[in-house]
């Protein structure tokens, strides 16, 4: 799609879903998108640079990269080359196209049109009763914030929210200025999408990250992947599966649809990914309803259990259990209560297929579990994954080679973020040495996530939102509920390289600060600088931008937050903001003062390929109040849907980056030239009396008596396990409700919403 004024409508095709991800097709994908939006120059210069070492991090997801001597020329895939490309757009907003569109005309937009309208230029505000945006300098937009921040009744009242985009340096910033400011409201991303595994890893292991290593992966005989799609949403992931294959290991993957990366992968940078039938991933798939993996893993550990008693010493590993953790009697006499009808029926699986399992984890040494948001996005989240640490601990599958936990992160940094302190709940130690490190007393009490955020914007007790990165409106559930909390507000601001909707659901004064991309060079005061950031896998390294930036008037996150805070708290000693904004290595000085892990950091990060963060779970070391790992009772739970209704998951399309929607299509579903489609099992679709390509509302079913209905929708058989469905998001975050949420962590519950289909009504 051109930058245009045209809209792009749904005119849906249908093609039988793919069998194999990645090959030729996602090199020709990648690089038409990426000369669509820039010159082939600017196309080569960023793409021979991304996860390079000492290039450009990708800025697609979380996968780590291979150790330096094992990097490939081109060390990306196709996202990650059309999400670089996207950002590296030559396209651009400017004044003069504020000037021709209206906030409500903007917000009439698709999110798709709203990113290819390219780069953010220069400061933008919209002042209170006005219908557009106009230009403002940077000196009277951060002086603008700054009087709102310092007006109001306590500190509070506002809220810091940071996507996983943000580098470490800024994330550190923030946070010291919010906590500085005097809150800690952090809300982020990672309380709408893995919150559920740091609740349930901190909660069994002592770490609320991953144990594993890229070398694991490689070497594990057995990778459980669960509730995951990677062949979309972190691609490279089949690279690491293809070596675990080579080098004699299994996969097993569960997921409630047969996603085509799951099953055979073409590695596009061999010539047997080009020219072969590419390598088989998923030596078994199992088909599970949505939410079923709780039940699963009580299966399996039931049947572990069974097979100690049958043939005791063999099965489970005795003395890690004894040496290593607690609660093992209480877990185990609850486990074996579990019945096969309750997981028949929560699962949808066989029980063959669930023995079948269970006798290849018996034939393993080394097992791990990878997962993502199809285990974290359900009311039942926190017990599912802590019955995943449960399974791995009956037979020693933490702390050795090739076994462990491996939660995939989406966001690039959303790992390294929480690392840096962004977190309404940051444990007292680090509010220590941050108060001791900057000489005041942090906050104690917890601030707000991001749906008590909403709340607060929506019943008042938030009125400033400051939005660095990411698009909060499209990322938050409950669409109309997210868009009235932040129309509710004094002042809402985004510091962002792209125009999104969040921009255009506006507060009385509205600011749009524009921020370089993490492809751009940044100069500032002491040099060229660089940023640093964390993989799903505990890994620091470096990031640095190559290309010219976007504009002359964009200004670093690190930047925007210095003089933030300095016109905030004004200048002391202390804070040293004017020196942090001139050199970052000064930011990461600090970090190493106040962060365990990074001491020596900016030598550390020199390095190529960077560091490894300390992982004690991974050493077998486990920060519990008892010193050891956890085993938890977690309660049968199963998703149900009354009759006439169809459990929906939420769910990206191949073309699409978090909220940003690339193009109108899903090649590897078969979905092309539209985004409001509902994919529904054949077999429902007749007891619903539906046709197929049927146009219909989807009708969320929540007992506040609240109607949430997306509008509009194409109906596509597909197969989804019988009873449930699946369509994309953003779109159906509208049927999301704030208070339906994962119990601990608060994650909306995205994965597991009751729907009905009703007749498309006109309105909308
Ligand atoms: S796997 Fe993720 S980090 Fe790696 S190139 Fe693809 S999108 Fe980027």
């Amino acid at each position: 799609m051109s930058a245009t004024d045209d809209d792009p409508t749904d005119d849906l095709t249908v093609t039988p879903p793919k069998t194999w991800a990645t090959g030729l097709p996602a090199v020709t994908h990648a690089l038409g998108y990426a000369l669509g939006q820039t010159t082939v120059r600017r196309t080569a210069l960023t793409l021979l640079t991304v996860n390079q070492a000492g290039g450009t991090d990708c800025p697609g997801c979380a996968w780590p990269d291979p150790g330096p001597a094992d990097r490939h020329r081109n060390e990306y895939c196709e996202n990650g080359a059309k999400h670089i490309a996207d950002e590296a757009t030559s396209r651009r907003v400017t004044r003069d196209f504020f000037r021709r569109h209206s906030v409500a005309g903007l917000g009439a937009k698709s999110d798709l049109w709203l990113n290819q309208q390219g780069r953010l230029t220069e400061p933008m505000v919209k002042r209170p009763g006005a219908g557009h945006y106009e230009p403002i300098g940077w000196d009277e937009a951060i002086g603008l914030l700054a009087t709102e921040l310092n007006a109001l009744d306590s500190p509070d009242q506002a809220l810091f929210y940071t996507s996983g985009r943000l580098n470490n340096e800024a994330a550190f910033l923030l946070q010291l200025l919010a906590r500085a400011y005097g809150t800690n409201n952090l809300p982020d991303c990672s309380n709408l999408c893995h919150e559920s595994s740091g609740s349930a890893l901190n909660e069994t292991l002592g770490i609320g990250k991953g144990s594993v290593t890229l070398d694991d992966i490689h070497h594990s005989d057995l990778v459980l992947v669960v509730g995951q799609n990677p062949g979309t949403n972190h691609p490279r992931m089949l690279s690491a599966l293809e070596e675990t294959k080579r080098n004699g290991g299994r996969v097993i993957a569960v997921n409630p649809l047969p996603e085509a990366g799951l099953m055979r992968f073409k590695h596009p940078q061999k010539a047997r990914g080009i020219l072969g039938r590419g390598t088989a991933i998923a030596d078994r798939f199992l088909q599970i309803r949505p939410g079923g993996d709780l039940a699963l893993f009580q299966a399996l550990n039931r049947l572990l259990l069974e097979a100690e008693d049958a043939a005791p010493g063999t099965v489970l590993d005795r003395a890690f259990v004894e040496e290593h953790t607690t609660g093992f009697d209480d877990f185990a006499a609850h486990a074996r209560t579990i019945g096969w009808d309750d997981v028949l029926a929560a699962t949808g699986l066989r029980r063959e297929e669930i023995e079948d399992v269970h006798r290849e984890v018996l034939a393993s040494r080394s097992v791990i579990v990878c997962w993502a948001m199809g285990l974290t996005q359900h009311k039942h989240g926190v017990p599912t994954i802590r019955e995943v640490v449960n399974f791995l601990l009956l037979r020693g599958n933490i702390g050795r080679p090739g076994a462990g936990v491996c939660p995939v992160r989406g966001h690039s940094n959303v790992q390294g973020d929480r690392t840096m302190g962004i977190w309404e709940r940051m444990p007292q130690p680090f509010l220590d040495a941050l108060g001791r490190e900057f000489g005041f007393t942090p906050p104690t009490a917890h601030g707000l996530d991001s749906v008590d955020g909403i709340r607060a914007m929506l019943d008042g007790r938030a009125t400033v939102f400051l939005g660095v990165a990411g698009n909060f409106v499209r990322a938050s559930p409950d669409s109309d509920a997210t868009e009235r909390a932040m129309r509710r507000c004094r002042l809402t601001a985004h510091i962002s390289t792209k125009l999104n909707r969040s921009h255009t659901v506006c507060g009385d004064t509205a600011l749009i600060l524009p921020t370089l991309g993490r492809s751009d060079r940044d100069v500032q005061a002491a040099g060229e600088q660089f940023v640093t950031v964390e993989n799903s896998m505990s890994e620091v390294h470096l990031s640095r931008g190559r290309l010219a930036p976007a504009s002359g008037h964009l200004l670093s996150e690190v930047a925007i937050i210095a003089r933030l805070a300095r016109r905030t708290l004004g200048d002391t000693p202390r804070i040293p903001w004017e020196e942090f904004e001139a050199d970052y290595g000064t930011v990461r000085d600090r970090i190493a003062r106040v962060v365990p892990g990074f001491e020596d950091f900016n030598t550390r990060v020199a390095v190529p390929g960077g560091f490894r963060l300390p992982n004690p779970a991974g050493a077998r070391v486990f920060r519990t109040p008892s010193g050891r790992a956890v085993f938890t009772r977690n309660a049968f739970t199963m998703l149900r849907a009354p009759a006439g209704h169809l459990l929906l998951q939420t769910l990206r399309s191949h073309d699409q980056w978090n909220t940003v929607p690339y193009a109108m299509d899903d090649r590897y579903r078969g979905i092309h030239h539209a985004r409001r489609v509902v994919l529904v099992n054949p077999a429902d679709l007749e007891a619903l009396h539906l046709a197929d390509r049927a146009e219909v509302d989807l009708v969320g079913v929540w007992h506040d008596g609240v109607e949430r209905r997306a509008r509009n929708f194409r109906v596509v058989a597909y197969p989804t396990p019988p009873g449930s469905a699946a369509a994309y998001y953003p779109e159906t975050n509208v049927l999301v409700p704030l208070d339906s949420v994962a119990d601990i962590s608060n994650t909306p519950t995205s994965k597991g919403i009751v729907v009905r289909l009703e007749p498309a009504s006109a309105g909308g």
